[in-house]
């Protein structure tokens, strides 16, 4: 589903990511853990297509399509999601009419019918008893005066809206506490599909004691210098990163 080759990028003419490879398939979930400053935001941001990012060698695949030739709403389009893709406040927007005007704007992009306001509130309805949460995020404004742990409710649920079939999630720098990490983990369990996969981009094992990955990458020094199982989550936890910063062979 997803393919990442040699990837090398640089931001204001640093390099970041030095040659990363990884592979997704659909119905995982993959988790890349990493140290402070190890490129993880910046992987996350280059598969959104976020400007700043210069990818200077390698090759993103997305179903088969060079993800790298897409502007951002072309990606959103063809079912790839960055969370904290809208973290702005918004005051005075109301929430349910910007997650309607996301979803149409998806589905324009698709050539599919847009939503009336009677179809898009059925939708939210399913979505809210699939998440198991109440409506009252929806009628404040967006993001407006949202906790830490609102606003990942409100991602969770863009995210379960706009059904992406690759979903992004960027927990690294957004201290969340420990209600905002089960908000995403339940959020996350609840939309595992066999068609949906999700890159989890996390500092911390913690959430991954929620969420039970099926691999794991270690992104250290802008390359993923080791792949396992949920269990590679837990060495970690254990031997901290300096294991890992060991375990760095110098690129020849
Ligand atoms: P992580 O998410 O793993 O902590 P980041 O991808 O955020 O790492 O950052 C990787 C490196 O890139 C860091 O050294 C950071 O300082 C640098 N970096 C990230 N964004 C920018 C930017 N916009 N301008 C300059 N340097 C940046
Ligand atoms: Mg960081
Ligand atoms: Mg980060």
């Amino acid at each position: 589903m997803l393919k990442i080759e040699n990837l090398h990028v640089s931001v204001a003419g640093k390099e970041i990511l030095k040659g990363l490879t990884l592979e997704l398939t659909p119905g995982q979930v993959h988790a890349v853990m990493g140290p402070n400053g190890a490129g993880k935001s910046t992987l996350g941001n280059v598969l959104a297509g976020r400007e700043g990012y210069e990818v200077t060698a390698g090759t993103v695949t997305f179903e088969g399509q060079d993800l790298l030739a897409l502007e951002p709403e072309e990606r959103a389009a063809t079912g790839v999601f960055l969370a904290f893709q809208y973290p702005v406040e918004i005051p005075g927007v109301n929430n349910t009419y910007f997650l309607r005007s996301a979803l149409n704007a998806q589905r324009k992009a698709r050539g599919e019918s847009e939503l009336d306001s009677m179809q898009f509130l059925k939708l939210v309805r399913e979505k809210l008893a699939v998440l198991h949460l109440k409506d009252e995020l929806l009628h404040r404004g967006v993001n407006e005066g949202f906790s830490g742990g609102e606003k990942k409710r409100n991602e969770i649920f863009q995210l379960a809206l706009l059904e992406p079939k690759l979903a992004i999630l960027d927990e690294t720098d957004s201290g969340l506490d420990i209600d905002a990490l089960k908000a995403v983990a339940d959020g996350v369990n609840a939309l595992r599909s066999p068609d949906r996969a999700f890159l989890v981009i996390t500092h911390y094992q913690r959430l991954l004691d929620y969420i039970k990955p099926d691999v794991v990458h270690v992104l250290a020094d802008g390359r993923i210098v080791e792949t396992g199982g949920p269990e590679l989550a837990l060495e970690l936890e254990q031997h901290g990163y300096a294991w890992v910063k060991e375990r760095i062979t110098p690129a020849a």
